[in-house]
């Protein structure tokens, strides 16, 4: 692998199918997979990610909104996309460009429908959302009737699924909570059969969902994290790899006297003669403030430099007094040694925040 020589994403495909055969490894051949590639496909490039994944066997992908799944349509991909929180505003879309809608209120029920009807649709794909404890959208169970006479009203529309998110999956401590939305989504799912007279397909699992309940994988399972290389504990994290590796370069050295300071605000005073190399990244990139004052590091040489001052728009500064280095040599962030989920912890985030946070302007580079 060629050394970094500017500030890049490196996006491992090797590792995408490896994580994606893991997780199909996981389901019954009867079960589905649909990809989930919102937010840039948590940052790795979802045209990329999606591209690669249609070579593979995957049944459907996932985007939150309408206008992330119009960017796959234009870069050819042709398999069923799930637009998980679609806005009445983007319905003609939609439409115009095959994307299949979650509908989790009435209001986004009825204005589909309407909308369905005025382009003259039948049997448009939708999936049906139920709320059964996240709280966050969803119909409720007693709402069952009501869809469904609003579904008997049109032939512009047909369910294909219903489905429910769980709200705890890779908490050991919330087992029971996530038993009873399993519970709770069958019997809304059973009572939503019973009135509409078909069978649309089920679903409730995200990747931790996949490892903790395989009982409940149903007909289709919704993977997202997993995909890009983590799960929600070591032992898992083991079995996948890391898709995404952040590096950049040293683009000057400084050597500073004791009481120098470094960045803004001064915030770092030297301790005496030291080094320094400042990086072309910052938290427009997606490294967080929260980051400088020796609370990150990134890895030169495979040594540790602590992130030093505040951290600059554009650029961090790094303590490399003890480091054999010069200006042009490679700097890691993260890769498949130190991992996302690793800085994460030190951040007190989570691996999903640290990924989707690499701003666009980092150039991804497919390997
Ligand atoms: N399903 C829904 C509705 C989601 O919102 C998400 C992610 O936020 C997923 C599935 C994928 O979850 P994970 O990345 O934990 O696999």
């Amino acid at each position: 692998m060629p050394k970094a020589k500017e500030t890049v994403l490196e996006i491992d495909l090797g590792a995408l199918t490896h994580n994606f055969n893991y997780l199909k490894s996981k389901l019954q051949p009867s079960t589905k997979f649909l990809a989930v590639v919102k937010a840039f496909a948590y940052g790795s490039d979802s045209v990329e990610v999606a591209k690669h994944l249609q070579t593979l066997d995957v049944d459907y992908f996932a985007v939150a909104y309408a206008s992330e799944g119009v960017v796959l349509r234009d870069a050819g991909i042709t398999r069923p996309i799930l637009v998980l929180h679609p806005l009445p505003t983007s319905f003609e879309t939609i439409i115009e460009r095959c994307l299949e809608p979650s509908l989790y209120n009435a209001k986004v029920l009825k204005e589909f429908i309407a909308t369905a009807e005025a382009h003259n649709q039948s049997n448009y794909p939708v999936h049906i959302k139920f709320n059964t404890g996240l709280n966050r959208l969803g119909f409720w169970e007693n709402d069952v009737d009501y869809i469904v006479s609003k579904l008997q009203e049109t032939k512009s529309v047909i369910v294909k699924s219903i489905f429910s998110h769980l709200a705890a999956s890779e908490d050991k401590n919330e087992v029971s909570f996530s038993n009873k939305q399993i519970e709770s989504f069958k019997s809304t799912a059973k009572a939503f059969e019973n009135k509409i007279g078909y069978k649309p397909w089920l679903h409730l699992c995200n990747t931790s969902g996949v490892i903790n309940y395989p009982d409940a994988h149903l007909d289709l399972v919704r993977c997202g994290i997993g995909l890009y290389g983590f799960g929600n504990s070591a032992k898992e994290d083991e079995s996948l790899r890391p898709v995404a590796r952040l590096k950049s370069v040293i683009s000057q050295i400084h050597k500073i006297e004791k009481d120098e300071t470094v960045g803004y605000n001064r915030a770092y005073k030297s301790k005496g003669f030291e080094k320094t190399a400042t990086i072309p990244i910052g938290h427009a990139d997606g490294i967080s403030r929260i980051y400088g004052n020796g609370n990150g590091f990134v890895f030169i040489n495979g040594k540790k430099a602590p992130i030093i001052g505040n951290v600059c728009m554009d650029m961090v500064m790094v303590n490399i007094t003890n480091i054999d280095c010069k200006e042009g040599d490679e700097v890691v962030v993260f890769d498949s040694g130190y991992k996302a989920s690793d800085l994460a912890e030190s951040a007190q985030t989570i691996s999903y925040e640290i990924l989707t946070a690499i701003s666009q302007r980092v150039k991804r580079i497919i390997i």
